[in-house]
């Protein structure tokens, strides 16, 4: 049985404009389930960011839920909801986020210094993590001695620092050129396949879709399409 790790129901946002109210998600129903590689992908304003911020706890819906592993975070609050989303979620962004004074291995040690891990455990996570990004020699430098590939491979590296339940990245390759974001999802995809680590992640880039498993497509709020290239072959031929 495919366990669940991610289930939003009935999703919706909306922002006040003044007087006119804009439906950023509208019903909104997703099942992710461990293991997946998923490309939400859709126009500009669709609602992409939207949907990640929801489902990371990055933000509240105006109705709906979403459970992670069984816990309702849309009903978690101040430090319950830090910690939780410490613990189980790790986010990519498009603009990598990392902090400028700290250097490769500090960056990527950030989170498991907040929850209090013991030295010798968060040196050998963050060795560990470098060697996977094959980012070694870049342990001592800081973010500006990088390029935007090596700041985005250390930005998977962090979120993927506390082992967490899996990985939201929104459009992680939208400042990335063509061989930069392909070694990128070379990665991602190897720690899918190696480590089992569920990816969701944000795109309007065609390449980056073909890359994926399964492709949601959002318009206007909605969930327009949902298809997994491999099931549609593989059914196909029964
Ligand atoms: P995408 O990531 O697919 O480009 P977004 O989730 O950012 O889409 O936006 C979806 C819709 O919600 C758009 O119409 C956008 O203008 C609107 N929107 C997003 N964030 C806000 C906000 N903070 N205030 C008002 N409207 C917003
Ligand atoms: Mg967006």
């Amino acid at each position: 049985m495919q366990e669940t790790v991610i289930d939003a129901h009935n999703l919706s946002k909306i922002y006040d404009e003044q007087t006119i109210p804009v439906y950023a998600l509208n019903g909104v129903h997703l099942h992710i389930t461990r293991g997946e590689f998923t490309a939400i992908k859709g126009p500009s304003g669709s609602g992409k960011t939207t949907l990640l911020n929801m489902i990371g706890g990055l933000d509240t819906p105006s109705d709906g839920y979403v459970e992670i592993n069984g816990t309702k975070i849309t009903a978690l609050k101040g430090n319950d909801l830090i910690d939780f989303r410490l613990n189980n979620i790790g986010f990519v962004f498009q603009s990598y986020n990392l902090i400028p004074v700290l250097t490769a291995k500090e960056n990527i040690e950030f989170i498991l210094l907040l929850q209090k891990r013991p030295r010798k455990e968060r040196e050998q996570r963050v060795l560990e993590l470098l060697r996977e990004i094959g980012l070694e020699d870049k342990i001592n430098k800081r973010p500006r001695e990088l390029s935007g590939g090596q700041q985005q491979r250390v930005a998977v590296a962090r979120a993927l620092a506390p082992k967490p339940q899996f990985i939201l990245a929104d459009e992680p390759t939208a400042n990335l050129d063509s061989v930069s974001a392909d070694n990128l999802l070379d990665m991602m995809a190897k720690l899918n396949k190696e480590e089992n680590m569920t990816f969701v992640f944000s795109t309007h880039d065609q390449r980056v879709i073909d890359r994926a498993r399964r492709v949601i497509t959002l318009e206007d709020g909605k969930i327009v399409a949902d298809t997994s290239p491999t099931k549609i072959e593989h059914d196909q031929t029964e």
